[in-house]
Parts: C-alpha cells; sequence; structure tokens
C-alpha cells in the first residue's frame, strides 16, 4: 500500500518505527525514554487518586524533559481514561515524545458492562486502535498492554492475551505485560510465546523489581523477552533497594539488551509536580543508583537504544495495516 502521511505528520519510515502519538518516528529519534509511565489514569481500584488533569501532565512533562527526558510511553490501555485526544498537543508543546496503548487490564478494572461489549471482539478494538487511531479519529496506539494475576493468569487474562497474539501478529506491536507483584512471568510466556507462539523480543514484561527472583529474571531474559524494571519510586514497594543488583545480575548473565527502566507514576499524589518522585526521579534519583552499580555506558543503553529496540515496530510490512 502506498504510504499517505498528512502533511503536518512525520512520513512515517519504511522500516521499525516508533509509532508515537504525533506519527512514526526512527528508533533512533527516540532519545532518552521513560519505558513504563503514566500522564492519565482511572481505576475504580485507585478511587480519588486518578490522574485526570490535563494541566499537571503538561507539569509532569515539561519536569521530565528539564531532567534530560525525551520520551515517555504510556502504558494505560482501553478503558482507564488515557485521554489520548489530549496527547498529541501535550506532545507538541512539551517536546516530549508519547507513545500510547491499546490493551486491556484485569477485570478488576472495568465493569461487566463494558468487559462484555469490547468481549465480542478485542482482537479487532486492539488493531483498529493501532492502525486506524483511538476512538476511530485519535491518535494511533504504538503499543498493547495486558495484564497476568498473581502466580497464574484467571480467564480474562488467557483471553485479553489471545487477542493481544493476534493483533501483535497483525500489526507488529510490542506487548507490554502488567505481572501482578511482579509474579507470573514464566506463566506469561509460557501463554504467549509458547501456545500463542508471539516472538519473545515482542513481549515486554512490567514490573519484575516487585519480585526479586532472579533465576525468573534470567530465565525470562534467557527467553527473549524484555524486562522493564519500572516504578523504583513508589514507597510501599519494600524490594527497591533489590533492584540495582537485580539489573546487575542480568547484565553479569549477558543480557543487557533486554533491560528497560520506567517510572509507573499512577497516582496523582505521586507526580512530581504534586511533591512526588514522579517522572524526574527516574533521571535524577534512579539513573544516579544505577550508575554506581552499572556505569554510564549500561545505563545509557537502558534508557535509548533498549527501548528504541523493543518499542519498535514493522508496521508497513505487518498484515495489517492502513495509512
Ligand atoms: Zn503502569
Amino acid at each position: 500500500m502506498v504510504n499517505r502521511a498528512p502533511a503536518d505528520e512525520p512520513v512515517a519510515p519504511a522500516s521499525p518505527a516508533i509509532r508515537t502519538v504525533l506519527g512514526d518516528i526512527a528508533p533512533a529519534d527516540l532519545g532518552i525514554c521513560d519505558a513504563h509511565d503514566h500522564l492519565f489514569l482511572r481505576s475504580p481500584q485507585l478511587p480519588g487518586q486518578e490522574l485526570d488533569d490535563a494541566e499537571a501532565a503538561a507539569a509532569e512533562l515539561s519536569a521530565f524533559r528539564a531532567a534530560g527526558g525525551a520520551a515517555v510511553i504510556q502504558w494505560t490501555p482501553y478503558g482507564m481514561g488515557r485521554r489520548a485526544a489530549e496527547l498529541p498537543r501535550l506532545a507538541r508543546e512539551s517536546g516530549v515524545r508519547i507513545v500510547s496503548a491499546t490493551g486491556l487490564h484485569q477485570a478488576a478494572h472495568y465493569s461487566p458492562e463494558l468487559l462484555t461489549r469490547v468481549g465480542a471482539d478485542l482482537a479487532g478494538l486492539f488493531v483498529s486502535e493501532l492502525t486506524e487511531g483511538i476512538g476511530g479519529t485519535g491518535p494511533r496506539a504504538g503499543m498493547i498492554k495486558v495484564a497476568g494475576g498473581f502466580h497464574g493468569l484467571d480467564r480474562h487474562a488467557r483471553q485479553t492475551m489471545t487477542a493481544a497474539a493476534e493483533a501483535q501478529r497483525a500489526t507488529g506491536a510490542a506487548i507490554g505485560v502488567h505481572l501482578e507483584l511482579g509474579t507470573g512471568a514464566l506463566d506469561v510466556l509460557d501463554l504467549l510465546c509458547g501456545t500463542l507462539a508471539v516472538p519473545p523480543d515482542r513481549v515486554i514484561l512490567g514490573h519484575l523489581n516487585r519480585s526479586p527472583d532472579l533465576v525468573v529474571h534470567r530465565a525470562a531474559a534467557g527467553a527473549g523477552a524484555y524486562l522493564a524494571f519500572d516504578g523504583p519510586s513508589r514507597a510501599h514497594h519494600a524490594t527497591d533497594w533489590r533492584l540495582p543488583e537485580a539489573v546487575a545480575a542480568l547484565a553479569d548473565a549477558g543480557f543487557a539488551d533486554r533491560i528497560l527502566v520506567g517510572g509507573d507514576t499512577t497516582t496523582a499524589g505521586a507526580r512530581s509536580v504534586n511533591g512526588g518522585p514522579g517522572m524526574p526521579y527516574l533521571l535524577c534519583r534512579h539513573r544516579e543508583r544505577l550508575v554506581r552499580t552499572l556505569g554510564a555506558d549500561l545505563v545509557t543503553r537502558f534508557l535509548t537504544a533498549n527501548p528504541a529496540r523493543a518499542f519498535a515496530a514493522d508496521w508497513a510490512r505487518a498484515p495489517h495495516h492502513s495509512r
């Protein structure tokens, strides 16, 4: 198909590209990337803590930019207040590249009515958000977010991952997985990469820092998946202090190219502009801490080359594409 782009959008690169809310970019143009975070998020599980203030999101992006940040991957999936229509303006005004997500979280984050409504053709929903745009007219999503459960996968998780695998095959998009308390990594890989035949390097496992089982980390990296160590600034994570050594163990075992880092701001109180660590923490305190253990060169790779590879997809060569 001929590659068309409106005059105000960048022309899509021919090979692997990262699909931002302002258009497709070459992976090398991604820059310093927060590989898992949220500008907008709403869930019945976090009442009163919604990330739903566009001006606070803009301020957080400016603070991240001032700390040297260039790109944010927002892992907020369908139906959780991701405010996709706001994202292009926020990206343009802040100068920070933003990738939005499609996909579905655990059932507990939704009403039964919503799950029934989208359940009939989940893969179709994911594909259309990745290729046509979110809500039909919004920016296109650049990744698929799904979720496992605590040390296992329920029916909803299996159904969602099956749809994600189908959408992955159709578009080439990466699948980012919320692991409940960091557990279930190998169950997820058995399903996604075993049963459903998703290439392991299209899978990004999130929250592994919450379960510092280095044997499981190594097995997941050895299978070829990306490991995202996110949310090092969340006070309720008793495992935060294990993160640098866990990452170092992976790097020592030869898996430095599988490691991603992110902030995972999920509540209004956690934003830096509200006095919390927020997105800048990743590039100030957390990067500094990782550099002490791993050296600056490796940490720069975790923030640039690795996310550039993990989130790039061969959109044009995948079976389903439009525009
Ligand atoms: Zn998250």
